[in-house]
């Protein structure tokens, strides 16, 4: 699909999940969300390698079932509202 953003490295879906697989086990880093940072600009979202994040009430939710902690959300957000802690 072609990007119509002109964002670098910008992947879009056409809706469906990207891995749709559990692969929360692979986690060694959990993305936090910083609620007072965050704008909702959902670039999380079109981020994530593997769908594990979604649009929520009060920002963006993320199904640890899915994410496998890679960090790409953290380092994609550009606002540095989320942090990647250890587990
Ligand atoms: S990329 Fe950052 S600012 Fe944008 S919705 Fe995700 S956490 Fe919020
Ligand atoms: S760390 Fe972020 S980008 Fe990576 S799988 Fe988890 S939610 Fe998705």
């Amino acid at each position: 699909m072609e990007n119509p953003y002109g964002i670098k490295g910008l992947v879009l879906r056409g809706g469906e999940k990207a891995g749709g697989m559990y692969v929360g086990d692979w986690r060694v880093y959990t993305p936090k969300i910083d609620r007072e940072r965050c704008t909702q600009c959902w670039l999380c979202i079109m981020y994530c390698p593997e769908g594990a994040i979604e649009k929520g009430e009060e920002g963006p939710e993320i199904d640890l079932r899915f994410c496998k902690g890679c960090g790409v959300c953290a380092n994609e957000c550009p606002l540095h509202a989320i942090e990647m802690i250890r587990e």
